[in-house]
């Protein structure tokens, strides 16, 4: 009577959701001060001040229905027209509103991106681990081929050697994501460039441009002037796929874009096939008060430093404790190493401890947890002594 894909994906919530609803339901017993839950990367620092003034403004100023009203399906055309402004102002790029398709956040992104290359189940789309979970589902949605390659866990940047691998005359496109959520790391420009460079000849070997899907709803969250490098810039078949869920911290209002620059191979039927696609999805018409206040709030933030202070809190007590963890540069989470080899089971060790982290098994990298510290400060404050206690387990 239903597909058995999507019940089966409805009715198991993600390790992450099952955790989070967890954590509110342990709140209920034992008092939320006591349960301290790094689980899921809702953004916690405020919108900027510009977003309210601009709802305040719109709403003051613009009539009703152009504001509730249905926009050109991919998006107003003064939103992308200052998008494209912003971008070639600052990454020194020379991209037009017509290069831009407005869509619900990443996630949409991603999906319409994803099914607008996909022409058989053969198609393979490629995930450099750790990787965001939702990209199985998004690419097995879209009745395409999902392959995994696995993390370089000395550097946190891409084991190319399992990459080369990996890439066959079926790869469509590899999906990347810097700063990456769960690692916290950012690829380096030389990163970049051995990338664009295998993927030059990897497509000239295949004869098809292999495309890269560049994900990157944490671009603008980077520490200590460590430098997102600009992806088109470097291998002219990448597709951006934005999202202001959390540079503006707007994940709930569902907006972002997907950026098709002129220098793809056959752009236009490239541009065309992400409007088919996103059409077929039903993801015409971003929300429309949004696309208006991102036309005015474009390259803002919130308070960036706050996640920088967290981190700096929660690496420096957490490695001085004796666990290993990553040293983020970006987003806002912390990559750490089991104190076993069986994430899960420490995981579990952790709940015990109202600890809610999550292992990073479903994010291809096992014997991980990643640590989401979109949080309060005095939360991390008051964890320190149950994560003294985890670590007291395994100095027993
Ligand atoms: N990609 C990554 C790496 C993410 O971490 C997330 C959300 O956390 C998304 C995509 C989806 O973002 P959005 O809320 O914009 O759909």
């Amino acid at each position: 009577m239903v597909s058995e894909k999507m019940y089966q994906l409805g009715s198991k919530r993600s390790t992450i959701r099952e955790l989070f609803e967890y954590g509110k339901k342990r709140a209920q017993e034992v008092g939320k001060e006591n349960v301290y839950d790094f689980s899921i990367g809702n953004p916690t620092v405020p919108s900027p001040a510009c977003v309210k003034e601009s709802i305040m403004e719109i709403l003051d100023t613009v009539d009703s229905s152009t504001i509730h009203g249905y926009t050109s399906a991919q998006g107003d055309l003064e939103t992308r027209a200052a998008i494209a402004t912003y971008l070639n102002n600052t990454y020194d790029l020379n991209v037009k509103a017509d290069n831009f398709y407005m869509t619900c956040g990443a996630a949409a992104s991603l999906c319409i991106s994803i099914k607008a290359l996909t022409e058989t189940k053969e198609d393979e789309f490629v995930v450099i681990a750790p990787f965001f979970p939702e990209y199985r589902v998004f690419i097995e949605a879209q009745g395409a081929t999902f392959k995994m390659v696995p993390a370089d866990t000395k550097a946190f940047q891409i084991n190319f050697e399992a990459l080369e691998e990996a890439i066959n005359i079926h790869t469509k496109a590899i999906i990347i994501n810097s700063p990456n959520n769960p690692s916290g790391t950012i690829y380096s420009e030389e990163t970049i460039k051995q990338l664009a460079s295998l993927l030059d000849r990897k497509s000239d070997e295949y004869g098809h441009a292999i495309v890269l899907l560049s994900d990157e709803p944490y671009r603008e969250i980077a520490y200590d002037d460590v430098v997102v490098p600009y992806v088109t810039r470097y291998y002219k078949n990448t597709i951006v796929c934005y999202s202001y869920s959390k540079s503006l911290s707007l994940p709930g209002e569902r907006i972002g874009y997907i950026l098709v620059p002129d220098e793809v191979e056959n752009s236009k039927a490239v541009y065309a096939a992400v409007c088919g696609a996103g059409r077929a999805l039903g993801y015409v018409c971003a929300p429309s008060l949004f696309q208006k206040v991102i036309a005015k709030c474009v390259g803002q933030t919130g308070d960036i430093d706050l996640y920088k202070k967290n981190r700096d809190l929660l690496y420096e007590n957490l490695t001085a404790m004796g666990y290993e963890c990553v040293k983020p540069q970006g987003a806002f989470y912390l990559f750490m190493k089991a104190m076993e080899e069986d994430s899960v089971a420490f995981c579990e060790k952790a709940k015990a401890c109202d600890l809610l982290l999550v292992a990073a098994d479903d994010f291809g990298c096992p014997g991980y947890v990643r640590i989401s510290y979109c949080v309060e400060e005095d939360m991390i404050r008051r964890s320190f002594k149950a994560f003294e206690k985890l670590a007291s387990i395994y100095k027993a």
